[in-house]
């Protein structure tokens, strides 16, 4: 249904420049989408190169260009995993997704369909549709992006090898996008992080709760999606059963953008222009949790 093709879009070196006030103000909550100029003359395409010198501490506004970081900025080095959950053809392919498939503390299926507004917004292309401008902005800091699947017409890949394309990548973090098929009368969103299992887990759970954190900070203040009040605390669920975290080596967290089964968080969802913006928000919740170091 709705497309948002991530064709180069003017935007972009924008957008650059709002991480870039992240990076020196950190705290600061710049509303990205809304009163940058327009006229920005940055408009070389983010390249990849290891030539940024930049300190990350420089105040001001990071207006002029010669020494705004390009691609390659603060970030030109990271590496992000991004994993649009499910995909548009696991409804038809029963008997692979319901394969089992090694989830690190016993064996789960190998994907499933998930869920579908109350509109019929179906949850993979909305995780696919999110995970792309999420990816764009990422990129135009200069972070290598690896989706974990190419589009959203095939099946799967299964959790466990959602896990291996950022443990292959050595990522620096990465994050699985989803939306979830709770109860009508609850909204909000929530990130679910891994929880310890000995000899499996120990070496990301630190790191991924700040993951967490970070953007959870980021997607409640320019998300305009409450904490979910149907699940989970304060926006966070430690969880131990998911193949797609326990097998994970790099940091990672899952985002429930929102509830597809409650009409408020539907009607966000389904919107192209709030996914815009909650991606900026989650793009600027990852590049803060990369630029912790
Ligand atoms: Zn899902």
């Amino acid at each position: 249904m709705l497309d948002s093709t991530p064709s180069g879009r003017p935007s972009r070196a924008v957008r650059a420049l709002a991480l870039l006030a992240l990076a020196a103000l950190w705290t600061t909550a710049c509303s990205a989408p809304g009163g940058a100029p327009n006229g920005d003359p940055t408009a070389a395409p983010p390249l990849p190169g290891p030539e940024d010198g930049e300190g990350g501490g420089d105040g001001a506004d990071g207006g002029e260009d010669s020494s705004a970081p390009r691609g390659d900025g603060p970030l030109g080095d990271r590496v992000v995993v991004i994993d649009p959950g499910h995909n548009g053809g696991n409804a038809d392919a029963p008997s692979e997704i319901n394969a089992q498939v090694p989830a690190g503390n016993g064996e789960k299926a190998c994907d499933t369909v998930g869920a579908e507004s109350v509109n019929g917004y179906a949850e993979h292309e909305f995780n696919w549709d999110l995970s792309l401008l999420v990816k764009e902005r990422l990129e135009a800091d200069g972070v290598t992006v690896i989706l974990t699947r190419e589009d959203n017409e095939g099946v799967g890949p299964c959790v466990d090898e959602r896990a291996e394309i950022g443990n292959e990548n050595e990522a620096d973090a990465a994050l699985s996008i989803h939306a979830d098929g709770g109860p009508e009368s609850g909204r909000g969103f929530h990130l679910i992080t891994p929880g310890e299992i000995p000899g499996l887990t120990e070496e990301i759970v630190e790191p991924s709760a700040l993951l967490a954190e970070d953007i959870r900070r980021e997607y409640l203040e320019g998300g305009d999606v409450p904490y979910a009040d149907y699940l989970a605390d304060e926006g966070l669920d430690e969880r131990t059963d998911l193949g797609g975290l326990n097998l994970s080596t790099v940091p990672k967290v899952f985002l429930e953008a929102g509830n597809m089964r409650n009409p408020e968080d539907a009607a966000l969802l389904e919107d192209p222009e709030w996914r815009e913006r909650a991606a900026d928000a989650i793009a600027r919740g990852m590049a803060a949790y990369l630029m912790r170091g």
